[in-house]
């Protein structure tokens, strides 16, 4: 029988210790978000991210700009975001424009309310094997849900597909740091059934339903990361639920595993900013 990895009672669970514990705090910690252009998406997923946070008492900001913004206009507002005492985390939501460099603006959010764990310093921290400021939201939140569960991570052989900058390799990285034996597999990897076969603990982030059941060994845990709309306007992971259930031994369903886990990572990471830096 598999287990289901509950990712919503999670979430829940840890929303009410964080209520709690900022319950306590005479000054709250502020989230200021900047949002450019007009991406559904993006707006849906600005919106979750203010409301969760005045729900458990965090100041949040939304700041947003057309799409054609100037990239200068864009480091003039982080900066002062930077310099602003009351500002304890800024988040720039991603993609932006393609006449802004994601680089440059990635790189001029101070470490310290680096929320998102991306700016190149708490990267290079990370891929050094330091601690970051904070650690990248949705790698963490697929950590906190299999430690909740109690799923041995040292020594397991932990099978990634994809490796995007949010996800695949930053927890590549997180993975080895538990020491994991870690492999990241992409588009252009040869036999991915060869390579899912052996997983202990297969993860998958690449926004298409490829992950079938002949594809694992039995027993497997099988975190699943995508999201996206099938044509009937379904939400959808890259799991086949039905095939894997019958050969995993924990799997996290989509909706409500590694996207409630992502935004509460989010917010641990908002108040752990404000403890350490305020
Ligand atoms: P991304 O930037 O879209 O990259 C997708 C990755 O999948 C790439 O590394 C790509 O390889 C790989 N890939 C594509 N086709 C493949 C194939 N046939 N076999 C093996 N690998 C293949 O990824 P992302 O931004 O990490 O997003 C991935 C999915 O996760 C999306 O559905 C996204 O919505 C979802 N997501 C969910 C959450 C959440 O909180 N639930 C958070 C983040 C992302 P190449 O590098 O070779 O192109």
């Amino acid at each position: 029988m598999v287990t289901i990895l509950d990712g919503k009672n999670l979430k829940e669970k840890i929303s009410n210790d964080l209520k709690q514990k900022l319950e306590k705090f005479q000054i709250k910690p502020t989230l200021v978000v900047i949002l450019v252009g007009e991406n559904p998406a993006s707006k849906i997923y600005v919106n979750n991210k203010k409301k969760t946070a005045e729900n458990l008492g965090i100041n949040s900001q939304v700041i947003n700009y057309p799409s054609d913004v100037t990239e200068e206009e864009l480091l003039k507002k982080i900066d002062e975001l930077n310099n602003d005492k009351s500002v304890t985390a800024i988040l720039v939501q991603l993609p932006l424009p393609e006449h802004i460099s994601k680089e440059n603006i990635m790189n001029a959010i101070c470490p310290r309310k680096d929320v998102d764990g991306f700016t190149p310093y708490n990267f290079g921290k990370l891929f050094s094997g330091e601690t970051p400021t904070v650690y990248p939201c949705t790698p963490k939140g697929i950590l906190l849900l299999l430690d909740e569960y109690g799923i041995e991570l040292e020594g397991q052989h932990a099978v990634i597909v994809g490796r995007s900058n949010i996800v695949g390799r930053p927890l590549s990285q997180m993975l080895l740091d538990r020491n994991a034996t870690v492999t990241v597999c992409h588009s252009k990897t040869k036999n991915l059934t060869e390579i899912t076969k052996t997983a202990d603990i297969l993860i998958s982030a690449v926004g298409k339903n490829i992950i079938e059941g002949k594809m694992l060994k039995s027993g497997c845990v099988v975190v699943d990361v995508g999201i996206f709309k099938d044509e009937n306007g379904k939400t959808r992971g890259d799991v086949d639920f039905e095939s894997v259930s019958q050969i995993a031994s924990y799997l996290s369903p989509v909706p409500g595993g590694v996207g409630p886990m992502t935004i509460t990572s989010l917010m641990l990471n908002t108040v752990e900013l404000f403890e350490k830096f305020s």
